[in-house]
C-alpha cells in the first residue's frame, strides 16, 4: 500500500536509506510508528507500548503466543499507558463456538448493514436465507456445474422479491441490535458478500459457488465463512453407523467401475495387523474394497507373508481388467517399530512404506518422507512417512457427510467377506471433533471402543495422496478393450500385474 499510494509513500522513508525506520515489520512515519507482529510471537507482542492495535484475521490467530497465552490479551496489555487507546479486531468468521470474532461481535453494538425495502419500507440486512434463486445443473463427467437462471431478495417483512440491481441502489445504513454497547465504547459490525461493492461477487456468482460447494463440506465451509460471512457449525459426525450400513451397495465386481487405483492402510497391533483396501476414482470419490484382520505378532515373518497375500492380490475390475495395490502405508507406532521398518524395507519395491502418525492441529496430512535407521544401524535405512492424522480424520469425516455419489462420496460394499459390518461403521465413527478450550481435538466417543478402522482408512487415504496420480490416464487404461476372459488360464502362480503403475 505504501508503494502504490503517493501520500503514504511521502510519509515513509525509502527502504534503501539507512536508519530509515523502514523495515519489513516496522514503518516509521511523522508522528508514529507501525509495528507488524505475528500472533504466535510473544516477544513481539510484548515489546512496545501501542496506542492503537489492529488485529487482522482474528479467527486464524494462534490460540497461544508461544507459552504466553492469548495473543490478543498480550497485545491489549501494550495499551495500558494510553487513556485514548483504541483496538480493532477484523476477521472472516470460522467455526461456531470457536470463533474469536464471534465473541467480540456479541460484546459490541452488533450493527448490520441494512437496506430499505423498495416495496414496504422496512430495513433489513441481506442474508442468504432471504435470497431466492432458480438454477440448472449440468453434469460433466463426475462433476456437476450449476447455472443460476434467476435470483432475487425476498423481503422478510412483505415477501416481495427485488433484484440485485434494485437493492444495490436502495438506501442503506448501519442498524445496531445491541445499542447498549455504545456505553461500553464497543462497536461491532457485520457484513457479507451480498453487499460487496465489487462486481466480481455478484449474487449470481455467490449462489453458484454455494451450489458447486454443496456436496463438499470443506469447500462449503469456505463459502459460508468468506462469502456468506456466517459461522460454520461443525457437528463432528453427522452420520450414524446405521445410516452408513444401510447405504452399502452390491458391487458388480470386486472393484467397480469408477475406481481405478487401489491403496491399502495397515494398523499394527501387538497381536495382529488390521488393514483396509480402498479404491480411488475422480475427485476424491472412494470405494471400500475390503477390510480385514491378520492374526499374528508383527515379529513373525508369517504375519507379513499373510499381508503379502493382501498386497500382491490381483483384484478384478468391472471392465474385465485387473489391478493391484499401488501403495500401502503401515503404522510403525507401538511396540514393534523395528519389525515394521524391516518388513517395509523388504517390500519397498511394492511401495509398502512405514508411517508414523502425528496428531495435532495444523500438521499436514502428508509430507515428504525421511529415512530412518533400522536397529541402530548406520547403513540400513528405511523410508518413513509422517502422517498428520488429524487432518486425515477431518477429511474422512467430511467425505462421510457427502450424500450423493460423486466427488468425495464414500461407497461401501455389501457381503460378509468384504468386512463392512456394523462394527466397521462403529469404529469408523468412533471419534469426533470436540472443542477443548478454543482448540479442536479428536476424541473417542464413549460406547465406541475401536478406532483401528478409522486409522486403517486414514493411512490408506494418505497412501493415495503420495501417489499423486493422473486419474484420467488411469481411467483410459480401463476404458479400452476388455481383456479376454482369463478363466481358462491357470490362476495360481500368476505374478501380480504391475504394468498399470510402471510409470510411478
Ligand atoms: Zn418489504
Amino acid at each position: 500500500m505504501i508503494r502504490d499510494s503517493k501520500p503514504l509513500r511521502e510519509k515513509v522513508a525509502d527502504v534503501k536509506t539507512r536508519d530509515s525506520g523502514n523495515t519489513i515489520l516496522q514503518k516509521a512515519f511523522p508522528g508514529g510508528m507501525l509495528t507488524i507482529v505475528g500472533s504466535n510471537s510473544a516477544s513481539g507482542l510484548a515489546s512496545t507500548p501501542a496506542r492503537y492495535i489492529f488485529g487482522d484475521e482474528r479467527d486464524r490467530w494462534a490460540a497461544s503466543a508461544g507459552t504466553e497465552g492469548d495473543p490478543w490479551g498480550l497485545a491489549e496489555a501494550r495499551q495500558a499507558s494510553f487513556y485514548n487507546a483504541k483496538s480493532v479486531e477484523v476477521s472472516t468468521p470460522t467455526i461456531k463456538g470457536a470463533s474469536s470474532i464471534e465473541s467480540a461481535f456479541y460484546k459490541g453494538t452488533q450493527e448490520r448493514w441494512c437496506h430499505l425495502c423498495p416495496e414496504c419500507g422496512a430495513w433489513h440486512n441481506i442474508v442468504f436465507d432471504d435470497i431466492k434463486f432458480e438454477h440448472t445443473v449440468r453434469k460433466h463427467r463426475n462433476r456437476k456445474t450449476h447455472k443460476v437462471t434467476f435470483i432475487g431478495w425476498a423481503c422478510p417483512s412483505c415477501g416481495v422479491l427485488s433484484s440485485e440491481e434494485t437493492m444495490r441502489r436502495q438506501p442503506a445504513k448501519w442498524i445496531p441490535d445491541n445499542p447498549e454497547a455504545y456505553n461500553d465504547g464497543i462497536r461491532s459490525f457485520w457484513l457479507n458478500a451480498f453487499v460487496s461493492p465489487w462486481a466480481s461477487v455478484s449474487w449470481t456468482r455467490i449462489a453458484e459457488k454455494f451450489l458447486d460447494a454443496r456436496d463438499d463440506p470443506e469447500v462449503l465451509q469456505t463459502v459460508y465463512n468468506t462469502l456468506l460471512g456466517q459461522l460454520w457449525e461443525d457437528r463432528g459426525n453427522i452420520e450414524d453407523g446405521d445410516t452408513l450400513l444401510a447405504r452399502r451397495e452390491e458391487y458388480p465386481s470386486e472393484v467397480p467401475d469408477g475406481a481405478y487405483v487401489l491403496t491399502c492402510g495397515v494398523d499394527t497391533h501387538d497381536d495382529r495387523l488390521e488393514y483396509e483396501v480402498i479404491g480411488h476414482g475422480h475427485y476424491g470419490e472412494t470405494w471400500g474394497i475390503r477390510k480385514g484382520m491378520i492374526i499374528g505378532k508383527p515379529d513373525s515373518p508369517q504375519t507379513w507373508e499373510r499381508l503379502d497375500d493382501v498386497i500382491d492380490r490381483v483384484y478384478k475390475h468391472q471392465s474385465g481388467k485387473t489391478l493391484t495395490i499401488s501403495a500401502a502405508f503401515v503404522d510403525s507406532g507401538g511396540h514393534y517399530t523395528q519389525e515394521v521398518y524391516e518388513a517395509c524395507k523388504a517390500r519397498a519395491q511394492k511401495r509398502v512404506f512405514a508411517i508414523k502418525g502425528k496428531g495435532g492441529d495444523g500438521v499436514p496430512y502428508t509430507s515428504p518422507p525421511g529415512k530412518v535407521p533400522i536397529r541402530e544401524s548406520k547403513k540400513v535405512k528405511c523410508w518413513l512417512y509422517s502422517i498428520g492424522v488429524d487432518a486425515g480424520k477431518a477429511s474422512i469425516m467430511a467425505a462421510l457427510k457427502v450424500q450423493e455419489p460423486g466427488p468425495k462420496y464414500c461407497h461401501f460394499p455389501r457381503g460378509e467377506e468384504r468386512g463392512y459390518d456394523s462394527s466397521f461403521f462403529d469404529g469408523l465413527l468412533s471419534e469426533k471433533l470436540v472443542l477443548k478450550g478454543n482448540r479442536w481435538a479428536w476424541e473417542k466417543i464413549s460406547g465406541h471402543t475401536r478406532n483401528e478402522v478409522l486409522d486403517c482408512r486414514n493411512y490408506a487415504m494418505a497412501a493415495f495422496r503420495i501417489l499423486d496420480v493422473d486419474m484420467d490416464a488411469y481411467e483410459r487404461r480401463f476404458k479400452g478393450q476388455p481383456k479376454q476372459p482369463v478363466h481358462r488360464q491357470p490362476q495360481v502362480q500368476r505374478k501380480p500385474r504391475r504394468d498399470v503403475f510402471d510409470d510411478w
